[in-house]
């Protein structure tokens, strides 16, 4: 079974090990079972260099939380982690010292430059570091969106003037509260999918979207050249999964987020944002968004409270696209 899912960060991940946690009650690899195959299409708009080191945010969150190496209170970064070599950096006045990097996260960091400086594509470092994390063992191909170095900026106004900062810098430094005119995405439009994206869209027997960011994680994949009309021309049913309970972003500012690009915040504002191309679509249990024509809208409990509960949406979202598979191969 060939799933191909795209994700951000924290909510990306935390899905994400929940759907492979489900697989391996579900699934179990028998000699004549079809087991899970995963890939994952990750965000890479929110990498930014620093200290001279490219660090890959989203695709750093997703390795540790799939591979087992992930700080679990925070979300991101390591677990036991220590953090000699920032307050080395801040003892010698580098800047900037907004962003936390751990010392066995600087690892990944300085391993990643080295090879991209050496000329190898992102694809091929994220194939190292995915060996390092042992997801091929899980059945998970991991894939960064594009090679081409892509970064979203955010174009904020501050004493009266408008200027460009970095995404990371008005996520973390600024915590989405300087009021945002608008997202830019520098170098999205000469974007190519990274190889094996395309493909995976079109030969999936089911495509998620977890309850990634759809402005800032998901939104940005699907403004790579290509990739938006490989889900509309995709066999495989679309199931998405809303970030929003309770009628808020369960954690991160993804309302802010929606503001700024003028949709609504809400699950159906969400889902406006996937129309031409989303089949199935999971809200929480009292989201008031009513089901449409073309759209199977299933209401489960959707916070990720714990490994389990991730499996039991995971599971929600796969048994809802395997349905709407199954019917159309008898329609
Ligand atoms: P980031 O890149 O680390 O910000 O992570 P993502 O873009 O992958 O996910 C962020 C989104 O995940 C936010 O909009 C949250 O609302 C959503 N999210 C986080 N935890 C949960 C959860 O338990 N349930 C649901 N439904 N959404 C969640
Ligand atoms: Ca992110």
């Amino acid at each position: 079974m060939r799933i191909t899912a795209l994700a951000g960060g924290v909510g990306g991940a935390r899905f994400l090990r929940g759907l492979l946690h489900h697989a391996r009650h579900t699934y179990p690899v028998t000699p004549d079972s079809d087991p899970l195959q995963l890939t994952v299409i990750g965000n890479t708009g929110d990498d930014i260099t620093l200290f001279g080191l490219r660090v890959c945010p989203d695709i750093d969150t997703l390795l540790y939380t799939l591979g087992g190496g992930i700080h679990e209170g925070q979300g991101w970064g390591r677990a036991d982690e220590s953090h000699h070599l920032a307050a080395e950096l801040a003892a010698l006045g580098a800047e900037p010292q907004w962003f936390t990097l751990g010392d066995k996260d600087f690892g990944t960091h300085v391993y990643r430059s080295q090879l991209l400086g050496q000329g190898m594509p992102l694809s091929a470092v994220v194939d190292r570091l995915s060996s390092r994390w042992g997801l091929g063992d899980l059945g998970v191909r991991l894939l960064p969106m594009t090679d081409t170095p892509v970064e979203t900026h955010v174009v904020v106004e501050q004493d009266g003037e408008q200027r460009a900062i970095h995404f990371q810098e008005w996520w973390v430094r600024h915590r989405a509260e300087l009021p945002a005119e608008r997202f830019v995405v520098a170098g999205l439009d000469r974007a190519t999918p990274a190889p094996g994206v395309l493909e995976a869209i079109r030969e999936a027997d089911v495509v998620i979207l977890p309850p990634s960011n759809p402005v800032v994680s998901i939104g940005i994949i699907l403004g790579v050249p290509g990739v938006r009309d490989a889900l509309r021309g995709t066999r495989a049913p679309v199931i998405g999964v809303s970030p929003l309970v309770g009628g808020r972003p369960v954690r991160g500012h993804a309302d802010v987020c929606l503001r700024t690009i003028g949709v609504e915040e809400t699950s159906a504002g969400v889902a406006g944002l996937y129309a031409d191309f989303l089949d199935g679509w999971l809200v929480d249990e009292e989201d008031p968004m009513p089901g449409g024509r073309g759209l199977e809208v299933l209401r489960r409990p959707l916070l990720m409270s714990s490994v389990d509960a991730a499996a039991e949406m995971a599971g929600a979202a796969l048994d809802l696209g395997l349905r709407l598979r199954a019917d159309r191969a008898t329609a």
